[in-house]
């Protein structure tokens, strides 16, 4: 069931006018193409860090006398080990939202526990970068779905919150329910995204700004992973942010006793 897009063109030549047709590309080729580029993608992001690790084991045998060096080279082949395992998790994960867009196993999964166990998953990174997490707002709210996934996407939004963000800096996730829908917020103080970016900050590999985000163990996944996932549900996210001031994530989940009728998009 191929689309065939066409872009038509007059042009005048001299009296006379020409019907031009071009770019017959067939959405076939469009999803060939995403595919192609994703997996360009993974080789590229997997080859920095196999490249290093190669680097760096190749330069321990020569530095065996030197235990600072060892210790310096067996200190990073760690962080880039743990960095590959990080991008190899991911993929996986992504691979699999994206290969069913329904929940194979949903049940009633509470709200509150879903915040507690996405905070408490962060707390090294939130201890080590001294920020303070402030949860608040409706209790008791429940959502359909699967509660693993669920944890997932809140600790994403959770852990770039602390990422982006400076010390001493205040993070809050609050919950409301309005007429069906539960919202889960995540706002920071940090470095906020520009206005050009927001749009792409939920593709995938997609990073604001590639080498800082690379150096502070970024993949550009993080956030593609959340859409699926809360698309899965039947939900949306959104991004508001300014520059310098900070950013709010928000996800919208079908109440519970709404979920089993109607999905968001239905809703509107
Ligand atoms: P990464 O692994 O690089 O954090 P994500 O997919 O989670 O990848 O995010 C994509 C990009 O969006 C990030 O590289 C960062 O530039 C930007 N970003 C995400 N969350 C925030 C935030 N809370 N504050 C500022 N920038 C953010």
């Amino acid at each position: 069931d191929a689309t065939i897009h066409l872009q038509v063109r007059v042009a005048r030549l001299g009296s006379r006018y020409l019907l031009l047709l071009a770019d017959d590309r067939t959405e076939a080729h469009r999803l060939e193409e995403v595919r192609r580029d994703f997996i360009a993608n993974i080789s590229h992001e997997l080859k920095t860090p196999i490249g290093a690790i190669s680097l760096l084991a190749e330069a321990l045998e020569p530095a065996s006398d030197d235990p600072v060096q060892v210790r310096k080279f067996a200190k990073r082949l760690e962080t880039e080990a743990q960095r590959l395992g990080r991008i190899t998790r991911e993929i996986i994960e992504l691979s699999r939202l994206q290969a069913s867009d329904v929940l194979t196993s949903a049940e009633l999964v509470d709200v509150d526990t879903v915040v507690a166990n996405a905070i408490d998953q962060n707390h090294v990174q939130v201890d080590a970068r001294m920020v303070t997490i402030v949860s608040g707002g409706e209790k008791g709210a429940q959502v359909f779905g699967d509660e693993g996934l669920l944890v997932l996407a809140l600790h994403n939004l959770i852990a770039n919150a602390v990422q982006y963000s400076g010390e001493g800096t205040r993070i809050g996730v609050g919950v409301r329910v309005t007429e069906g829908i539960v919202e889960i917020a995540v706002t920071d103080q940090g470095v906020g995204i520009p206005e050009e970016d927001l749009g792409r900050v939920f593709e995938r590999f997609f990073r604001v700004d590639q080498a800082r985000s690379r150096n502070t163990g970024g993949t550009g996944l993080g956030l593609s992973i959340v859409k699926h996932v809360i698309e899965n549900h039947g939900g949306d996210i959104r991004v508001w942010s300014q520059p310098l001031h900070g950013s709010t994530f928000t996800i919208r989940l079908p109440a519970a006793s709404h979920a089993a009728t109607a999905s968001l998009g239905e809703q509107q």
